[in-house]
């Protein structure tokens, strides 16, 4: 199985999968969140930590 975000292969670790990385996971995550899902995956390495730690911090005040 390739990685959606990467292309890469994917990890055989099935919290993270179907991504080869908890930050490709993260990362597809932020596309979500950003309503940018359906644009083709050009390049989203410019996320910055920052904004992926942002995310998730909003995502644990919503639980
Ligand atoms: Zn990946």
């Amino acid at each position: 199985m390739k990685c959606p975000v990467c292309k890469k292969e994917s990890s055989p670790d099935k919290k993270i999968m179907p991504f080869c990385s908890s930050r490709c996971k993260d990362v597809d995550l932020y596309k979500w969140f950003s309503g940018n899902y359906s644009i083709p995956v050009v390049e989203y390495d410019d996320i910055s930590e920052e904004e992926l730690e942002k995310l998730n911090g909003e995502m644990e005040e919503k639980d």
